[in-house]
């Protein structure tokens, strides 16, 4: 599994990708990380990112590029990896799109996180403290007025890599303000749809060549298809905003009013701060999946 998770700081990518990494065995390569611990070494690349990072403004892209190309080409990639806080710049997406393109990786999913900017500060200060509880060294940028720069720079530089993502039809949203868990439950849901229809891409593969002349398959749309009710592939951008999903019903009904849970979902996408076409995964979406079940 190759992903990206995209999202503000205190969005969660790092509680998630751990869970992640732990789940799927694969590695988490978080450029933060990876920069906060060449500027503890005091290494080249960290002298130059230390008083960057300190004020919150962005390392200079072939900086953290070259970090993560040489990182991909260490042996312990081959499971997969997470990156978390790269790309974070369209510069960055398109070097990454090269680096992956010569080194024969395909890019899975970017799932982005989605949160309530009013919720982030109070995030951050949370983690301050539980950091400074558990004895921790406190991130010199984690305070609010660095904290709102981060997000400004998010907002400006790494917010159009959602639009970027979701052209390519890479992009899976999930809805950050839930629980832990339920974010974590969301994304290996949508992660275990993406492997369903890499299955049944592989098996429709190995069939096609078996009835040789036969017409070509892709299976991915198909796949997209069979998890619609939980994965929400982002519309290409290109295609107008879709109105509100449709109501939820179950197989073999007819079509009614809107059920309460799509109602509901309908308003939260409506009420989202950023006009885009992309759509939520969320608690609707997770009691249509239970009614289809019980049905
Ligand atoms: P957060 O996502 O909470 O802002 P990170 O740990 O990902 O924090 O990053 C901390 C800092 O490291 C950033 O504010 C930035 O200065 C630097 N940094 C991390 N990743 C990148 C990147 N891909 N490009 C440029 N700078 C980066």
């Amino acid at each position: 599994m190759r992903l990206i998770l995209l999202g503000p700081p205190g969005a969660g990518k790092g509680t998630q990708a751990q869970r992640l990494v732990q789940r799927h065995g694969i590695v988490q390569l978080s450029t933060g990380e990876m920069l906060r611990a060449a500027v503890a070494a005091q290494t080249p690349v960290g002298l130059k990112a230390k008083d960057i990072m300190a004020g919150g403004g962005l390392v200079p892209d072939e900086i953290v590029v070259g970090i993560i190309s040489d990182r991909l080409d260490q042996p312990d990639m081959k499971n997969g990896f997470i990156l978390d806080g790269f790309p974070r710049t369209v510069p960055q997406a398109e070097a990454l799109d090269d680096l992956l393109k010569k080194k024969h990786i395909k890019l899975d999913a970017v799932v982005e996180l989605r949160v309530n900017e009013s919720a982030l500060l109070n995030r951050v200060e949370t983690r301050v403290a539980e950091m400074r509880a558990r004895g921790e060294e406190v991130r010199i940028d984690d305070t609010p007025e660095v904290l709102s720069k981060r997000l400004a720079s998010y907002r400006s530089m790494t917010e159009p890599l959602i639009h970027y993502y979701s052209e390519r039809r890479k992009l899976l949203t999930v809805d950050g303000m839930m629980t832990i868990e339920h974010v974590t439950r969301e994304i290996n849901r949508i992660l275990a749809a993406i492997g369903a229809a890499e299955e049944a891409k592989a098996s429709k593969k190995g069939a096609a060549k078996r009835a040789a002349g036969g017409a070509k398959s892709d299976p991915i749309p198909a796949a997209r298809k069979a998890a619609k009710s939980t994965v929400k592939r982002a519309a290409a951008s290109k295609k107008p905003a879709k109105p509100p999903a449709k109501p939820a019903r179950k197989a073999g009904k007819p079509a009614k009013a809107p059920s309460k849970a799509a109602k509901k979902s309908s308003r939260r996408a409506s009420a989202g701060s950023r006009p885009r076409a992309t759509k939520k995964v969320g608690k609707s979406a997770k009691k249509v999946t239970k009614k289809r079940a019980k049905a």
